[in-house]
This record gives C-alpha cells, structure tokens and sequence, in this order.
C-alpha cells in the first residue's frame, strides 16, 4: 500500500511512525513533512492546504490511503475532492469538519443533541455581543467563531476586558475572517482533559483519555502554546467518567451529525472541562491532537491502518483497540521566545544519542535539514515521548531523553505530567468494593456522589467468595491509606460487607445489589442479618441504596469538617428546591 500523510508538526511523524510499522504499507510520503519525517517518508514539498497539488499527487502516484493530519485542509475539503477521485482518505469531510471549523456551529450541534457545553451564546453583531456580555458574570470567554491556531480564545476578568475582546475578533479582525462571528460563553473552572475516538459515523471507538499541557511555563503559567506536553491517561477520567464522556457526548455528536446528514469518518476530539461530577465539551477537534498524538500512539498496539481502513468502510464495529496498559508522556522541546518570536536554524544536538527504542522515541516537529545537520525551524521543535510501567516512570524517562538533547536556545516544561501524579498520590478517604463488575452500574451512583463533593474514592472488584484473599488484602490496606469508610455492593447471597467488617474497624456500608431472581432480597437479608458483634450499615436495594451510601459516608466524613458539612446543607436544600418546581408544576 502506498499512503500519503498531510502535514509536518510532531502528529504527523508519530502518524508516519505508527503508519510504517504496518505490514501492509509499502511506501509512505509525507507532504510537506519534516527532518524526522523524512527517515520514515518521502517528503513532498507541497504545503499541506495545497489542496489542488495534494490531488494532483494522490491521484497521479495513485495512492492508496491518505491521512489528513492537520485541520485546515480537512476544513477546505480535502477530504470530499479526494474521495471524488475515487481514492480512499482518512479524515471527516468539509461539513463534519465544520465541528471544529466553527465554534457556532458546534454550539449548534450541541445545543440541538444535548450535549454538555458552557452556558453562551454566537453573535454576528457586535452590539449584540456587548449586550449580552453586560447581561453576564464574569469571568466570561470570548471566542473567534473559526480556525485560529488555537489562539482564538480569550478569558476575560471584566466585562471591558470582554468587549475590548469582542472588538479585536469582530472589528480588527485580529484572527482574520475566524472573527466574522464570535461565542461567548461561561467561564467554566474544572480540570481540562482530551477525548479521542475513532469513529466510521456509526461506531464510537474511544482512544484512552489524555492531556495536554497548553501554556507555555511551569504550573500552566503564561500565555497558551499549541501544547508543550501531554500524558495519558489522564486519571480525572476514570473509568465511570470514561462512561459519562461516551454517553453523554462521544455516542450523540456522531449520532446527531447523522441525523443532519453529516457522516463522521476520522478522529474526533472532544476538549473537556471536568468540573467535579460534570463535564463539559469546550470544543471539539477533528483530527488527532498535538502533542496528545504523541503519546496515545505510542500505547496504541494495533495496526493504525487496519484502524483506519475500517473506519473508511464503515466496518469499525468489527474492531477492539488493543492498548498498551503502561502510560506515556510527551515533552515538547521548544525555541526560546514560542509562542511570540523565536530564532531558526539551530543544530540539534544529541538527536543520535542511544535512546532506548522499545521505551523512547524523539518526535520531530519543527525540524529540517541543513547541510548534514538537522536543524530548528518552527516554535515547536520536538516532542521527546516514552512509556513507563507507571506515570513516575516515563516522566523520567522523557525527562532523562530530553537532558540528552539540546541546542541554542532551547525550552522545555520541567512538570509535565505532574498532574498525573498529584491526583495518583493523594490519598482516597472512602473505598468502594464491588462483588462483580456487573455491580458497576449500580455502584457508579455512589462514585458520582463522591465526585459531586469532591471526595477521593478507591474503587475496585473484590469477591467474598472468589477472592477472599483480595478482600482481606484490601480491607487491610484500607486503614493505611487513610480510608475512613467503606461501601461494598454485591449481589446473590452477598457476604462481602461482613466479610470486610471482619477485617477492618473502618465503618462498613453493604449495598445489596438486584443481581438474582429474588430481586435482591437475598442480598439485602445477607447483608443487614449480621451476627451480633459484626456491624454492618445497610442501604436500600440497587442505585438508591448506592446513591445513599455515598451519602451517608459523606456525613460520617462531615462530623469534623464543617466545610463538607456546609456542601450536604446546600445538597438538601438543592433538593427541597427541586421538590418545591415539582410541586409547583403540578398545582
Ligand atoms: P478551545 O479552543 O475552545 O478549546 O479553547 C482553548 C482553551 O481555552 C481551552 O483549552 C480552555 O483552557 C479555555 N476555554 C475555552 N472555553 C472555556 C470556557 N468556557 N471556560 C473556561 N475556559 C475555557
């Protein structure tokens, strides 16, 4: 197979890097590519929104793939002039990649398929959009409606910050033509994440979560970059909050681009704001993310053209992604002065350094050749990638690449993934045991409470019976780790909260679960019918007793913290509001 890869940046080496390991591809050429690139592809030198010489390419070299690397082209239909030549191209069409191409269409999309975003709204007139930004809190976000190189997004601290926004976009078209039309929204405060899938337009196939490191310093300080580094997985999106990003928004958007006749084929993007048990799309992309391609790729163990070529036939339901479980960082390597300006053609030193192939890989991004050197010619230069059997792991790896390389001028983020690591040191203050993982379902209820409150959990599958001996090592762990309350969730004659009551002073929590013809009964007198002097507190059947249990553990932790104590006042007066609309509704 000859394949042809649109674009020059870090995505595209890594797409190259992955595409090569194929047995089905014979020759790869990369236009316009790059120095690292070119030890994998022929490079042609045709920029990549060359939209009429990329055609030309393809059909006279008759490719057999292309993949479309960067948003541009697929925003000017590259996709669709391809695909009329009869030739196969992975990417979504020009109005798919509309999505991301326009911010008000998004919201459109959104709005209309009930898809979590920030409270906004689009404007074409700028008196309009001053209107509605007196109308709002602040801080508010403004936005140029089109593609801006990720830097068509300002937060604003005060409503004149935001009008003088509005009129840079609007008026002096700071952006170009993206600023013919602007978004305002919300200022949303979580922690951001990425979500890619690969999609046919009718199977959502997620990629593992990811994140980007968007400004320039140290502690996402300074202005923003296209990404200095990113990791993945991202342990904010843990399995129950994987679930609730495919539910409630991978599965609509491409549900609802289908019902207004849009077929998704490529990757798709979804930019997250995690706020406690919420989340919300700030946008979407349409290809694979820079730098997150770096390390997504890396864990990603099947055939990527195998992947793609399903997606083109619409066949994607017939494929299983098969995922290197150890995590992966990027650092990216930058020319002092990126984002604003910054000097070119600085020899690289170390590149040839003995890097450890099955752990490392240097990808290139703004890189080219001078003479016999590889020399800097972009903001974002390189983007040093590595696995390890832990996230503490390939941060060092990555860190101890990078120490390897240099030349004049060179900058890099000394904390990328750190994140990672605070969230998977802190310590859980509430343990959820399930008997099964079919019990899952009914014991996210209890995590999402957690979530809501901000209260770290440890989740895992324990059996009473199968596994005693996980259950025995968990319950005694659990103290140490500073775990406070346990709840257990098990079905059929479930011994799982006695059995850990057995073990552990921690206050156990049993929730029976419906897992039987008895319709949980059975579980419900297994675990309330404990022998005196083994106590166990136990909640209603099924996703209300979960639900209860959560809360429940949340008033024991609240007896000495009048801060949690404070946030259940506000939970039960939320929830007498809600009675009262009910009420109201009805008279
Ligand atoms: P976008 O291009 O829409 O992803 O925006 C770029 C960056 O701006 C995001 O990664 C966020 O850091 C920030 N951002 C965008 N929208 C919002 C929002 N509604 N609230 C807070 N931050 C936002």
């Amino acid at each position: 197979m000859k394949v042809l890869v649109i674009g020059s940046g870090g995505r595209e080496h890594t797409l190259v890097w992955k595409i090569s390991q194929s047995p089905k591809v014979s020759h790869i050429y990369c236009a316009p590519g790059n120095a690292g690139i070119a030890s994998l592809a022929e490079c042609i030198d045709i920029a990549a929104d060359n939209i009429n010489e990329l055609l030309d390419f393809a059909v006279q070299n008759s490719v057999d793939l292309t993949v479309v690397g960067p948003e541009l082209p697929l925003s000017l239909g590259l996709v669709n002039r391809l695909e009329k030549e009869g030739l196969r191209v992975f990417g979504p069409g020009k109005m798919a990649a509309q999505i991301e191409a326009s911010k008000s269409f998004s919201r459109y999309i959104m709005e209309k398929y009930n898809i979590p975003i920030a409270r906004g709204a689009s404007f074409d007139d700028v008196d309009k959009a001053n209107r509605y930004i007196h109308s709002q809190e602040t801080p508010i976000v403004v936005k140029a409606d089109g593609l801006a190189a990720g830097k068509g997004v300002i937060i604003c601290k005060t409503h004149d910050e935001a009008i003088d926004a509005v009129q840079k976009i609007m008026v002096d078209r700071l952006f170009g033509n993206a600023g013919k039309k602007v978004v305002i929204e919300e200022c949303l405060v979580g922690e951001e994440a990425s979500f890619l899938a690969f999609t046919d337009g009718k199977t959502v196939l997620p990629l593992p979560s990811s994140q980007d490191h968007k400004a320039i310093y140290d502690n996402d300080q300074g202005p923003n970059t296209g990404g200095m580094g990113a990791y993945s997985p991202a342990p904010i999106v843990d399995r129950i909050m994987h679930d609730k990003v495919m539910e409630t928004i991978m599965i609509p958007v491409i549900n609802g681009l289908k019902a207004e006749g849009i077929n998704y084929c490529g990757v798709l993007y979804a930019g997250l704001m995690i706020v406690r048990d919420k989340v919300f799309v700030l946008e979407f992309n349409v290809r694979f993310g820079d730098p997150e391609c770096q390390p997504l790729l890396m864990r990603l163990n099947s055939d990527l053209v195998d992947i793609m070529e399903a997606c083109i036939d619409g066949q994607l339901d017939r494929f299983k992604l098969d995922i290197d479980p150890r995590p992966s960082v990027c650092v990216v390597m930058a020319s002092e002065g990126y984002p604003e300006s910054y000097q070119r053609g600085m020899t690289i030193n170390g590149l040839d350094s003995n890097f450890d192939k099955e752990k490392v890989n240097v990808f290139h991004a703004g890189t080219a050749y001078k003479a016999n050197d590889i020399v800097t010619c972009g903001g974002r230069v390189l983007g040093v990638t590595a696995l390890g059997d832990d996230i503490q792991a390939a941060i060092k790896d990555a860190y101890d690449a990078v120490s390897r390389i240099s030349w004049d001028g060179c900058y890099f983020r000394k904390d990328i993934g750190k994140k990672a690591v605070d969230k998977l040191t802190q310590s859980p203050q509430v343990g959820i045991v399930m008997g099964s993982d079919s019990d899952l379902e009914v014991m996210k209820s209890a995590a999402m409470v957690f979530k809501q409150f901000g209260i770290l959990y440890e989740m895992t599958v324990a059996s009473a019976h199968r596994t005693p001996e996980r259950v025995t090592k968990f319950a005694n762990a659990a103290e140490e780790k500073g775990i406070k309350v346990i709840i257990a969730g098990a079905g059929m004659a479930a011994h799982l909260a006695g059995f850990l009551a057995a073990h552990t002073c921690i206050p156990i929590i049993g929730v029976p679960i419906n897992a039987s013809s008895l319709q949980g009964l059975d579980s419900l007198l297994s675990t309330v019918q404990m022998p005196p002097g083994v106590p166990v507190a136990t909640m209603g059947i099924g996703k209300p007793g979960a639900k209860n249990a959560a809360l429940f553990s949340i008033q024991m932790l609240a007896l000495n913290n009048p801060e949690l104590q404070k946030q259940l006042l506000d939970y039960k007066a939320d929830m007498a509001k809600h009675v009262a609309a009910k009420a109201k509704a009805i008279c």
